[in-house]
């Protein structure tokens, strides 16, 4: 492997830019020519692939975002897209990739590979968390202290107000934000599509609370929850409770921006090497991840597969917490 490209897909993260600085800085460490793929497989299938130098990695560790921006591209789930792309790569001379980015992408990383044989290394960058072969994903805990942050600053109005709030927090069909968060701010419950809870639950928890005299509650819905979102769920449980001061905050796009965590940026950077240094250990159509602490290689087949779900004692110890 003489040459490798770089590029992020999907949904941006915070520690993209520092897992493209490692994995950058790992190349030239082993003589390798990095290559920066921009906007994702669109760039690929446009051929806006660029060499890069020590002077595109300076200082990006520490931002969020990705500076080789991300995409979505239909043209690449199909076989003509991906035979352009491929034809792009080869006129580079780029023999390897590391592609940063969710489920979605790392099937495209996949399939790219079985088609065309380019060796692919994928990182799992998603703030949703919902990749096996790895704990944790980049993005994902950056994602949750500023979840936590903003909650706080909620807290603050409702607890002033007495007033009941649903905050709508981000994740895809996965509840790992809004059990984390919840977690950490204290919620009065949270509502994850993992586990269903019937509106007249979430009524009996609310009103056993205001007996107790709780002056703030806030509850926690996950975006992809199966009773609604939080807007859905406000309006029902306000049926129930006319007398509280019901309000709804949609955390949106704020949870995908910002510096990332420390923590971020040491797994954006492990990763990074790691994944330069799998490929030149022939570890190709894989995914690297941290598990228990140790970096550890997945076959991509299996890292897509939908079957990280949140931890049972989480969800426990969350019930337990908000009693
Ligand atoms: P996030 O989890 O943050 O949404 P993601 O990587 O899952 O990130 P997707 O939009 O699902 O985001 O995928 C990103 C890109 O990967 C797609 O726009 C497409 O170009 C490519 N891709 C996804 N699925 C496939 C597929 N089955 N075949 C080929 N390419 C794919």
């Amino acid at each position: 492997i003489k040459k490798i490209g770089v590029l992020t897909s999907g949904g941006d993260s915070p520690g993209m830019n520092a897992a493209i600085r490692a994995a950058v800085r790992a190349g030239f460490y082993y003589d390798i020519e990095m290559y920066g793929i921009y906007r994702g497989y669109e760039g690929m299938i446009n051929n806006d692939i660029k060499k890069l130098d020590s002077g595109h990695i300076a200082h990006v560790l520490e931002r969020g975002g990705t500076f080789l921006k991300s995409a979505r591209s239909a043209d690449f789930r199909t076989v003509e897209g991906r035979q352009k792309a491929y034809e792009n790569l080869k006129s580079h001379g780029i023999d390897a990739l590391v592609v940063i980015g969710g489920d979605g992408s790392l099937t495209g990383a996949h399939l790219f590979y079985k088609e065309h044989g380019i060796p692919a290394i994928g990182l799992p960058g998603t703030i949703d968390n919902d990749l096996s072969g790895t704990d944790l994903t980049i993005g994902f805990d950056t994602a949750c202290n500023t979840a936590i942050e903003a909650i706080d600053k909620i807290r603050d109005t409702a607890t002033s107000h007495d007033r009941l709030f649903f905050v709508e927090v981000m994740g895809r069909d996965a509840g790992f934000i809004a059990i984390n968060a919840g977690i950490g701010s204290a919620a009065a419950a949270i509502l994850i599509p993992e586990k269903k809870m019937q509106i007249e639950e979430l009524v009996d928890k609310l009103k056993a609370r205001r007996k107790r005299k709780k002056t703030s509650n806030i509850v926690i819905v996950a975006e992809g929850g199966k009773s609604g979102g939080a807007a859905e769920i406000a309006k029902k449980v306000h049926k129930f409770l006319p007398f509280y001061d019901t309000k709804v905050t949609i955390l949106g796009h704020l949870q995908r921006g910002g510096a990332p965590s420390s923590y971020d940026r040491l797994l954006a950077s492990k990763l990074g090497v790691m994944a330069v240094e799998g490929l030149l250990a022939g570890k190709y159509d894989v995914m690297a991840g941290i598990i228990n602490n140790k970096v550890v290689y997945t076959p991509i087949k299996r890292a897509i597969v939908d079957d990280k779900t949140v931890d049972e004692d989480d969800f426990r110890i969350a019930k337990i917490l908000s009693t």
